[in-house]
């Protein structure tokens, strides 16, 4: 009841108000925070952010992926992952594998971080079925809307390229069982499936109409006998009780959780979470994201990997929940986990990506009008027991 109240109050304050467009509240609440995060980088973010997102051409890999390669190679695209990919291809493992502290980890910090000047071989096993292309950096040229094939199949799926970090970092193998918790409208699911690797995908969103999308999308693009109930499981929880239900069961685990969604926010009036109705909403994010987080942590296997992302530039909705909600998992679960160093991942996708890389955990796609993807935070944790 005194939520209603308090809800129908802030309605009616609102309402009183003179009307701001979410969309300049967006863009001035970034403008307090970013200019001291980001410092002297804010402008040219702000500016990347304000502009035309570029487009990445994700592969079909159930259509005829040979011709499409031809003809994205034809209009000068290129397969950015199969460029990072490189040959004798070693698992990501936990920082504490190797050697040397790292500098920038403070002190007291709950995270094991691992060294800074990782070898230059591919630190991830990417499936090969993953292709996406991408027009080289400070070109802008658009891909057309994707066409049906003889199959019927959808050729290729756009989206930014930085989404598809987390996939790549979550290092999915044959036979793993993976849980994407928050997965709609699902581009990375379908990445997921893509690779070909999950024994059992099991996809999850609390909102019904955002699966409803999710389901066309997975319709369009993947046949049906991949489509089986014993390989994927489509369900509509809150995401923030799995982990109580269905512990210690998976290999990988991504939390995509829902954020200030910046691009967005600053330039989209259509259900804008910096609407002054959905403040105490945003006020409630970090907290929303740490239990989504601990939850798809007691989901994993012991012995298994977790990836956290959002697409926000925030810091305390990127670092500050991963190191809260690894506090949260030792201390009222019992749950040890190190944080996989992802700086190789950086290097090896720097001709594609504008990374921070400065973040304390964790790695940070910056938009830039020469690379315009993301913002894309993402960061990978191992858990030891
Ligand atoms: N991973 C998706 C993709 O690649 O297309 C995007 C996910 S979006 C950033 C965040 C999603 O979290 C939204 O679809 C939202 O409905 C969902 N969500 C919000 N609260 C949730 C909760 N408590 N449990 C599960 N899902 C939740």
């Amino acid at each position: 009841m005194a939520e209603a109240g308090a809800a129908e109050h802030l309605q009616e304050e609102a309402s009183s108000q003179p009307r701001v467009p979410s969309t300049r509240l967006a863009l001035h609440s970034m403008d307090m925070s970013y200019s001291l995060q980001l410092g002297e980088l804010w402008p040219s973010t702000r500016l990347a952010l304000l502009c035309q997102q570029k487009y990445a051409a994700l592969l079909n890999c159930f259509g005829d992926v040979a011709k499409m390669i031809r003809e994205m190679e034809r209009r000068g695209a290129r397969d950015f992952v199969y460029e990072g990919r490189g040959d004798g291809a070693a698992p990501l493992g936990p920082a504490e594998d190797r050697p040397g502290p790292d500098p920038s980890c403070p002190a007291g910090s709950p995270v094991i971080s691992g060294d800074t000047a990782p070898e230059m071989e591919h630190p991830i096993a990417v499936s090969p079925n993953l292709k996406c292309f991408t027009f080289p950096r400070g070109d802008i040229t658009r891909f057309n809307p994707a066409r049906p094939d003889s199959l019927r199949l959808l050729e290729y799926y756009l989206m930014d390229a930085a989404s598809l970090l987390p996939v790549l970092i979550l290092d999915v193998q044959p036979g793993h069982t993976v849980l994407d918790l928050c997965a709609a409208p699902g581009g990375k699911s379908l990445a997921l499936l893509q690779t070909e690797c999950c024994r059992h995908l099991a996809v999850n969103d609390i909102s019904s109409s955002r699966l409803s999308r999710l389901r066309k999308i997975l319709h369009s693009y993947v046949p049906k006998n991949i489509r089986t109930e014993d390989r994927l499981r489509i369900t509509s929880f809150d995401g923030r009780h799995w982990g109580e239900v269905e512990r210690n069961t998976f290999d990988r685990v991504l939390v995509d959780v829902p954020c200030t969604t910046d691009r967005h926010s600053v330039l989209e009036e259509d259900n804008n979470i910096f609407s002054r109705l959905r403040l105490r909403e945003r006020q409630r994010l970090p907290l929303l994201q740490t239990q989504l987080l601990v939850s798809g942590i007691l989901a994993a296997k012991p012995g298994g990997s977790i990836v956290y992302s959002t697409c926000s530039l925030s810091q305390l909705q990127n670092e500050y929940v991963v190191e809260r909600a690894v506090q949260v998992a030792k201390t009222e679960h019992n749950v040890e986990l190190q944080l996989v160093d992802l700086t190789a991942i950086r290097t090896l996708y720097s001709d594609t990506f504008n990374f921070y890389g400065h973040c304390r955990v964790g790695e940070l796609v910056l938009p830039h009008l020469t690379a315009n993807f993301g913002p894309m935070y993402f960061c990978k944790l191992h858990r030891v027991h």
